[in-house]
């Protein structure tokens, strides 16, 4: 069920068994806009069932917070255009050439090209992985661009984090949408934090103004006691 965080801001709650992230839904006056596409066309569709029984119209606009096949994967199936940093479109780039056999998907695990936490649950999500469609967006950003949609203004950025290097950080309505840029860095470093990534992410959400923050797996809180959690993973660094 779609739950309301501001006037303006909704999301779709993240779910653990299944590692699907949370969805959020920005509404404007003239266009509405989602931040993530999440993991296949049936979580999209969980999601628009969701807009459509608050009497929200579906979203026309959809950005990407990064290229992680749980944000991207849903892209083939979502309504109107979308966006992503210059990084996530170059990485779905070359996912989008994956083979999704079983030989493939296991080929990619002995080179280290996936990783298991990935490779389980995207079976877990698609019963039959022949069916992953991973498509790019349609329009690319690269550093920082604003939207105006009608009573609500927009935000993005892009950026390093400590998860992944293509980052896009979205805000509106006194939120902040981080998807999943202040966890660990799965890929790189094998769900470790990198300090200098950390410590610059800790000071660049410092930065901002929003009360609140939405990250990709767990419920929305303030920004200000995300940033504490981060301070504190820091100092055990
Ligand atoms: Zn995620
Ligand atoms: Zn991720």
């Amino acid at each position: 069920m779609l739950q309301q965080l501001t006037d303006r801001v909704w999301y779709l709650p993240h779910d653990e068994a299944s590692d699907r992230p949370v969805l959020t839904y920005i509404e404007g006056d003239q266009l509405c806009v989602a931040v993530d596409a999440g993991a296949s066309p049936a979580h999209v569709r969980e999601f628009y069932t969701a807009i459509t029984d608050q009497r929200l119209t579906v979203p026309e606009i959809t950005i990407l917070t990064h290229w992680h096949w749980d944000h991207s994967f849903g892209l083939s199936a979502v309504n109107g255009f979308t966006m992503a940093s210059k990084k996530t479109n170059e990485k779905l780039r070359q996912v989008a050439q994956w083979a999704w056999t079983p030989e493939a998907m296991e080929a990619r695990l002995r080179s280290g090209e996936e990783i298991p936490f990935c490779h389980d649950y995207i079976l877990l999500e698609y019963r039959r992985p022949e069916w992953i469609q991973v498509r790019t967006a349609d329009m690319t950003l690269e550093g920082e661009g604003t939207m105006d949609i009608g009573g609500v203004t927009i935000r993005c950025e892009t950026c390093d984090s400590p998860h992944s290097r293509d980052a896009l950080l979205v805000s509106a309505d006194d939120v902040l949408i981080i998807g999943d840029a202040g966890y660990e860095d799965f890929y790189e470093l094998d769900r470790q934090y990198d300090k200098g990534r950390l410590a610059a992410f800790i000071e660049k959400l410092k930065g901002r103004q929003e009360t609140w923050l939405v990250a990709g797996h767990e419920a929305p809180l303030t920004r200000a006691a995300f940033i504490a959690q981060l301070e504190d993973v820091l100092k055990g660094l």
